[in-house]
């Protein structure tokens, strides 16, 4: 049986306390995964804190070539990661070859940005009685960075906290989700293969619950990232303090199809977007607004689509939706689909459950105010409501208090702007679903759904201080 062990400065340490890692698809044993106490946090934080010393002042050339071949070995290891991903989150294996593409283009747009962090001269004169003065702004590391990321996309989340981090010198301490803690083990390795001083990262495997105090209020601690659930974002918020931090959170993610749109075009993409990685992507498209002209066509079209999706084995590579994360999930998510139709909702299709699986679900007749529309299901389930002018529409999709990204599929530019500017959301996505997102891209969301931007640039901007310098250019 693997044992796993925690990563502190640079060596592998065992724990008195161990957890125990099953495969969600399977049930079966997986690893003994080492559970950090507050005191082994503590070590790691202060590990951290020593590396940061001598980490800040390596060159951005230095940091981009530890970034760039962090890059070149994950793509000679990337079939040998999926399949991590396919046990330790039953992540299909077509989906994990596809987040290890994007975690990899990530961490090369780290090592670019390590590159291009720059600043602006201040125009000092322009203040009155002020001459022979320069003025400079540049971007400092903050320190000890405490990242905690969730189960869903363990490789590519992970490397929105670790690439920006390292790009401009900060250490990390990562606490990775407790389901898919072999995937962020394993970035242990390559870091260390690229080149990575020890101690610039550490990772604690455990409970968050029981880690948070620690990770979040050490204060070597100088900024946390955090990527989870909305509930657990705003307990960090209450605790952090003048610290920095950035939240990135769930969504209920909505789409608005107009009669202009081509559906035979956009069927699959939609079907994609409601159902990769059985629903649990928080972006994952949960409530779809079509109008009422095409709501007939667009919702047989979308439930023949849907049916063809295969339900099963991760790694097998034709499989669509594998198992939720946890069986406590299938059976909360029967229990909403169940009120659901208690108040008047219809499956149009799915919502066929085993022990692991919940079949991809598509419910018709929902009202605004059930669970499975106004929460974030983070399921393979999808509601088609119908509307009848553009505005309706859209204040349906404001409705929301959780708020990543949007989408409208329009050609009519006037009405693509009117969304556009009226959508009350992190991004708006003009003619594609709402799960889209590529890894530059500023990403994060407004109302319930997050603080702060990611997308390598933005989270630069979060992970540093503006410094501003200036002299005198004589005594007088
Ligand atoms: P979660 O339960 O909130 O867990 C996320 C991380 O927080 C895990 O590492 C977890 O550790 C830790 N944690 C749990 N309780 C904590 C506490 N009291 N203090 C500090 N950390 C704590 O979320 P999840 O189920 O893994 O992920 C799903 C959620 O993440 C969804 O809501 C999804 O929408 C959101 N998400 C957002 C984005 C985005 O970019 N906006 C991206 C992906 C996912 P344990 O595993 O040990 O409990």
């Amino acid at each position: 049986m693997k044992q796993t062990k925690l990563w502190i400065n640079g060596i592998w340490e065992s724990t008195n306390e161990t957890s125990k890692l099953t495969a969600p698809y399977t049930g079966e044993l997986l690893a003994n995964v080492a559970k950090a106490s507050a005191g082994d946090v503590e070590r790691a934080i202060e590990g951290a804190h020593q590396a940061f010393k001598s980490f800040k002042n390596t060159t951005a050339y230095e940091r981009a070539e530890i970034l760039y071949k962090v890059v070149e070995i994950m793509r000679e290891r990337k079939n040998e990661l999926a399949e991590i991903l396919a046990d330790e989150a039953a992540k299909p294996i077509s989906a994990g070859l596809t987040e290890l593409d994007r975690t990899i283009a990530t961490y090369q747009f780290a090592a670019e940005a390590a590159k291009q962090s720059t600043g602006e001269t201040i125009p000092m004169d322009a203040a009155p009685g002020v001459k022979d003065r320069i003025g400079y702004t540049k971007r400092v590391p903050l320190g000890v960075v405490s990242a905690i990321t969730p189960f869903n996309f363990p490789f590519n989340l992970v490397a929105h906290k670790l690439g920006p981090a390292f790009a401009v010198g900060n250490t990390v301490v990562l606490k990775p989700a407790s389901q898919t803690p072999l995937s962020a083990l394993a970035m242990a390795e390559i870091f260390k293969e690229a080149g990575l001083p020890d101690g610039a990262l550490q990772i604690v495997t455990g409970s968050g619950g029981e880690l948070s105090e620690t990770l979040v209020t050490h204060p070597l601690v100088k900024k946390v990232t955090f990527t989870g659930s909305g509930a657990v974002g705003l307990k960090i918020k209450e605790k952090v303090g003048l610290r920095k931090i950035t939240l990135e959170l769930g969504s209920n993610a909505a789409l608005i199809v107009e009669p202009s749109t081509p559906l035979e075009k956009i069927m699959k993409r939609c079907v994609g977007g409601a159902f990769g990685f059985a629903g649990q992507v928080c972006i994952s498209l949960q409530r779809i607004y079509v109008h009422s002209s095409i709501y007939e066509a667009f919702t047989k079209a979308f439930v023949e689509e849907t049916k063809k999706l295969v339900v099963g084995d991760p790694h097998n590579e034709k499989t669509d939706v594998s198992a939720m994360i946890h069986p406590d999930e299938v059976s909360r998510i029967k229990e909403w689909i169940e009120q659901a139709k208690q108040q008047g909702a219809t499956v149009a299709t799915g919502a066929e459950f085993t022990e692991r699986t919940c079949s991809p679900t598509v419910m018709t007749n929902v009202k605004s105010d059930m669970k499975i529309v106004c929460q974030e299901t983070f399921a393979p389930i999808v509601s088609i409501v119908p509307y009848d002018t553009l505005d309706e529409a859209i204040a349906l999709v404001n409705e929301s208090e959780l708020a990543l990204n949007a989408g409208i599929y329009t050609n009519v530019l006037t009405d693509a702007m009117k969304a556009a500017e009226e959508i009350e959301a992190g991004a708006v996505i003009i003619n594609d679903i709402p799960t889209f997102r590529v890894d530059n891209m500023p990403y994060g969301g407004v109302k319930m759904s997050g603080y702060g931007k990611e997308g390598i640039k933005y989270a630069v901007e979060e992970m540093t201080d503006l410094k501003f310098i200036t002299m005198k250019l004589n005594y007088e």
